[in-house]
């Protein structure tokens, strides 16, 4: 079976070098290559037109470009698109495209499947199958922007789509740093959230990071009676916990977490639950993002939207910035949540 470590996208400038050097080629054509691939995001060697032909022959002899393969595009009716991908071992995964007037977001997966069983959650009823490397990570980013010809300028990018970013850390950082590394990628930072169930363990990595990444937390109840139901994780990290640790992270000025809440009819929907968010949340330097539930089986219903509204216009009265996500892809399963291969 091939090795990941043969394909030449998601290793970063310095590990590019090293390999250079084992050709015995000069040290700046790895900065070259790291261009073609990162900035230009070129198909195959034969574009490298600033490296020799026999240099690019001795490259394509031991290296593929890129791991993952498009196997399909399903297009929904509101103009979202999901992204199907094969992986060199057969397994396969999904990114979702989804353009807004000005600017256009990608939401990328982190894992194959889901160890976290949260109950509402496509991904999450999947089981896990494994991790996704740096490379696989990236270049689901790199095909989507191609395929849709975007301006990188006007790219949103959210770690949402299958996986909990946190169990991948080493992996979901690599990426980070490759996605947003202005000689390359050149995805402002301020541009791409790394959306988690909340594993605290990651969180301190997190913590311990120079730059730190935009953050998304899914609370998605108030109590813990009923995130324990819905997120078996909170049994482990409990979400006052976790709160109260992303508190303590350095923001920068005006920087605020986003809470993300999927609205569940007569689960966590009431106005009881609106206050206590409001109390639970008022420390702390968050935005709300209140989330139409996405359908996946009949254990739960969505709420129905006056609620929603009713919702985030107490929040509102009380402060906050609450937003309602715009749940595009639906008719595809490519809303968020919905991502679980049911298209092979
Ligand atoms: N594992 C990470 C990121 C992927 S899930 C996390 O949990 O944050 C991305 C978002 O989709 C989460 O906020 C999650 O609560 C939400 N989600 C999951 N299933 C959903 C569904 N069926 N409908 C709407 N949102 C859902
Ligand atoms: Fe995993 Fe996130 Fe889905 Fe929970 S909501 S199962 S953490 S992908």
């Amino acid at each position: 079976m091939v090795d990941c470590m043969e394909f030449l996208a998601g290793k970063e400038l310095f590990e590019l070098e090293e390999l250079i050097e084992i050709f015995g080629e000069k040290r700046y054509r790895a900065k070259q290559i790291y261009e073609w691939i990162y900035v230009h995001n070129v198909d195959d060697f034969s574009s490298m037109s600033n490296i020799s032909k026999s240099f690019r022959e001795k490259l394509k002899g031991e290296f593929s470009l890129y791991s993952i393969k498009l196997e399909n595009i399903n297009k929904s009716r509101d103009g979202s698109k999901k992204f199907l991908f094969k992986l060199w071992d057969g397994n396969f995964i999904e990114s979702v495209y989804i353009p807004e007037r000005e600017w256009s977001t990608i939401c990328i997966s982190s894992q194959v499947g889901c160890a976290m069983g949260c109950k509402f959650c496509a991904t999450g009823k999947m089981g896990f199958v494994r991790n996704l490397s740096a490379g696989e990570i990236v270049e689901q980013l790199i095909h989507v922007i191609k395929s849709e010809n975007l301006k990188k300028k006007r790219v949103n990018v959210v770690y949402m789509g299958m996986g909990e970013p946190l169990l991948n850390f080493d992996n979901v950082i690599k990426s980070y740093n490759l996605i947003t590394d202005p000689d390359g990628m050149s995805i402002s930072r301020r541009r791409v959230t790394i959306s988690t169930c909340g594993i605290l363990d990651g969180l301190e990595k997190i913590r311990a990071l120079e730059k730190i990444p935009k953050l998304a937390i899914s609370l998605n109840a108030t109590k813990d009676e009923i995130r324990n139901e819905l997120m078996p994780i909170n049994k482990k990290y409990s979400f006052k916990d976790v709160l109260n640790f992303c508190d303590k992270l350095p923001l920068k000025k005006g920087e605020r977490i986003t809470i993300e809440y999927v609205m569940l009819k007569d689960k966590n929907d009431s106005m009881e639950d609106a206050k206590r968010l409001s109390k639970l949340l008022k420390p702390f330097r968050t935005k709300i993002n209140l989330i139409p539930y996405n359908p996946i089986d009949d254990v739960y219903d969505s709420s129905p939207m006056d609620r929603i509204f009713k919702f985030q216009e107490f929040l509102k009265k009380r402060g906050f910035t609450v937003t309602i996500r715009d749940s595009k892809g639906k008719d595809i399963s490519g809303a968020c949540g919905m991502l679980a291969l049911k298209s092979i």
